[in-house]
């Protein structure tokens, strides 16, 4: 066997929450080959599994994962013709938009500053200023888990109902973006290998000019002093009627809502909850939909922190925030 496998790792390091317990089988998978032997192995110790890119878009229990995680680190690349770019699914962010700058390519500027990797990116279609994984997505490569029935909760795999199936390649249509969201996030039956972007010629100092701007603005609205999962709630978008009773309670709002979409955070703000503590994990102060580690935060200490925000913002918005983030091990 090639794959290291180690057992009873913390995930808080795997993280950038650094919250997180053990999990039970901890590997690092560079490629297919050790993917297919992790489920071999999950198989055979009747593991279910948890893929792990980044971390940077959870909350990990404070029990841990009772079970199996991969950590991708897949991080080839290559700048094919036609301005597009094959990339593996652990390569991150960071290095990607770089790598695409100094290539002369331009559409990816939006990712400056975002943490994470592609597989993660593209599971939960991240993006910022208006633009997303799906505006650049062209094909993704996929293994299959076959599943009956489809399998919840964050979990890609239980060796009881699953098996890995062969690779696929699904289009940009095929992978059902939209907020947030895509077909990797809904049925979780998906482990992402690589996937193919397409971008555009563009000018390396406008670019490197355009990214300055938006890693300042990101250092000025966003605590990036601590660490966080970035924004914890999706933007709620409301109907027209919702939308005028709020504005003519709140007129800030006319200006702050974009096609009837409010940030999570004015409504956090708006309720005076910016600074509220429980334990280590604090609503930023800087910005209402972070929650921050101020040191030793314990999963529990966010969950009753993101319950609270649930219930005073229906009770006072008639608003359901629903999470951007994803809960593991709970
Ligand atoms: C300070 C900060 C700022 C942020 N700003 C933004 C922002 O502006 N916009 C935005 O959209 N997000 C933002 N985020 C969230 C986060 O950066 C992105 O969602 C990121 O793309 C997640 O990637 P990851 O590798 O960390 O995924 P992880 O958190 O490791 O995983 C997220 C989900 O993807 C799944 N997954 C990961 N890799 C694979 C794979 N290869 N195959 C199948 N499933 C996989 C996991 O199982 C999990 O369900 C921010 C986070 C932080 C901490």
């Amino acid at each position: 066997m090639s794959i290291k496998v180690q057992k009873n790792i913390l995930l808080s390091k795997y993280t950038t929450f650094k919250i997180g317990g053990p999990a039970k089988f901890f590997c690092v998978v560079e490629n297919i080959d050790e993917i297919r032997e992790t489920f071999k192995f999950a198989e055979k110790n009747k593991l279910k599994i948890f893929i792990l890119g980044e971390g940077s878009n959870i909350l990990i229990s404070d029990k841990g994962f009772d079970g199996f995680v991969l950590k991708i680190q897949d991080t080839k690349y290559k700048i094919q013709t036609n301005n597009k770019i094959f990339v593996g699914s652990g390569l991150s962010l960071a290095k990607l938009v770089s790598e695409s700058v100094k290539n002369n390519l331009t559409g990816l500027q939006w990712a400056a500053g975002m943490p994470g990797a592609i597989g993660g990116a593209i599971v939960n279609n991240a993006g910022a200023s208006g633009m997303s994984m799906m505006n650049i997505v062209e094909e993704v490569e996929i293994l299959e888990i076959i599943t009956q029935p489809p399998l919840s909760g964050g979990i890609s795999f239980s060796p009881d109902k699953g098996r890995l199936g062969g690779i696929r390649r699904l289009t940009n249509k095929q992978c059902k973006f939209s907020y947030r969201n895509s077909i990797f996030k809904e049925e979780k039956k998906y482990i992402i290998l690589n996937a193919v972007l397409k971008l555009k010629k563009g000018n390396e100092e406008k670019s490197r000019k355009m990214i300055s701007e938006i890693l300042k603005s990101r250092k000025e609205k966003q605590p990036f002093e601590y660490p966080s999962a970035g924004s914890i709630f999706k933007n709620p978008v409301l109907d027209d009627n919702h939308l005028r009773r709020l504005i003519k309670e709140n007129s800030e709002l006319e200006n702050i809502s974009k096609n009837n979409t409010i940030p999570a955070g004015w409504f956090i703000e708006n309720l005076g909850l910016k600074g509220k503590k429980i334990g280590g994990a604090m609503i930023s102060e800087k910005h209402g939909n972070f929650i921050v580690n101020m040191g030793n935060a314990k999963a529990e200490n966010v969950i009753i922190l993101i319950s609270l925000i649930k219930q005073k913002v229906r009770d006072n918005f008639s608003i359901q925030l629903k999470e951007e983030i994803e809960y593991v091990g709970f």
